[in-house]
C-alpha cells in the first residue's frame, strides 16, 4: 500500500511517521527505540500481534491491563499507573488519508492516555485501518472495530453474533461509550504514528 499521502498529511498535522513493510520490522523499531523507560499499553489487538509487551519488557518497566489485570486486593491499578507513564503505545479504531485519528472506547483510559498524560504517544497502525474519508472511518470504527472486540471482550451486546454492524444499542455491556477524533497531536505532546503494510488488529 502506498502510504505517501497519508504520511504527507499527518507530518503536516504534526505527528512524525514512521512507515514499515511488515509487523516485524515495526517491532523491531520500536523494541530499538523505546529503552529504560516506562511504557504503558492500551487495549489493542495489534499491539499483541507485534508481541511488544514481551519484547519492551525486557529493558523497559511495562504496563498493560491485558496482561497484569486491572488492579484490586492491594494491586494499582496498571490503567490509572499509565496515565504517568513516559510513553503510550496504542493503535486506532480506524485512520483517515487526510490524517485524523478515530477511537472509540469503553473505559476510557484509553482516550485519557491518548489526549492527556503520558510524554510520547504512539500509534500502530495496520494497513487496514485506513479509510478515504471521515465518514468511512467512523463507520468502520463504529461498524467493523467495536463489534470485533465485542466478541474479542465477551460483551453482551447486539453486535456480538452475527453480521459485523453497529445496532446502537442501550445494552449495560455497550463498550462504545466515547469517540476521539485527533485532528493533530494533543498541545505539548510528542506524538508519533507508526504505519504498518499488513492487516492487523481490528
Ligand atoms: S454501540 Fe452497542 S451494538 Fe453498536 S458496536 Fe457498540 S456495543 Fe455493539
Amino acid at each position: 500500500m502506498d502510504f505517501t499521502k497519508v504520511s504527507e498529511n499527518l507530518k503536516a498535522r504534526g505527528y512524525t511517521v514512521q512507515c514499515f513493510s511488515t509487523a516485524r520490522e515495526a517491532a523491531d523499531y520500536l523494541d530499538g527505540a523505546i529503552d529504560g523507560r516506562t511504557v504503558a499499553f492500551g487495549g489493542s489487538v495489534t499491539l499483541d500481534q507485534l508481541g511488544l509487551y514481551e519484547r519492551l519488557g525486557t529493558h523497559n518497566r511495562v504496563l498493560w491491563h491485558q496482561r497484569q489485570g486491572t488492579g484490586g486486593d492491594g494491586r494499582p491499578d496498571p490503567r490509572k499507573e499509565g496515565l504517568a507513564a513516559d510513553v503510550y503505545l496504542t493503535s486506532v479504531n480506524a485512520l483517515t488519508e487526510d490524517g485524523e485519528l478515530l477511537n472509540i472506547d469503553r473505559t476510557g483510559n484509553r482516550l485519557a492516555s491518548i489526549l492527556y498524560g503520558p510524554g510520547k504517544v504512539c500509534f500502530v497502525v495496520g494497513r487496514n485501518k485506513l479509510c478515504p474519508t471521515y465518514e468511512a472511518a467512523l463507520h468502520r470504527a463504529r461498524n467493523v472495530a467495536a463489534p470485533q472486540n465485542v466478541r474479542r471482550l465477551g460483551a453482551r451486546t447486539p453486535c456480538a453474533a452475527g453480521e459485523l454492524r453497529c445496532h446502537d444499542c442501550k445494552s449495560p455491556d455497550r463498550i462504545c461509550r466515547g469517540l476521539t477524533v485527533l485532528w493533530g497531536p494533543m498541545l505539548g505532546r510528542e506524538a508519533e504514528v507508526v504505519l504498518i503494510d499488513e492487516d492487523l488488529g481490528y
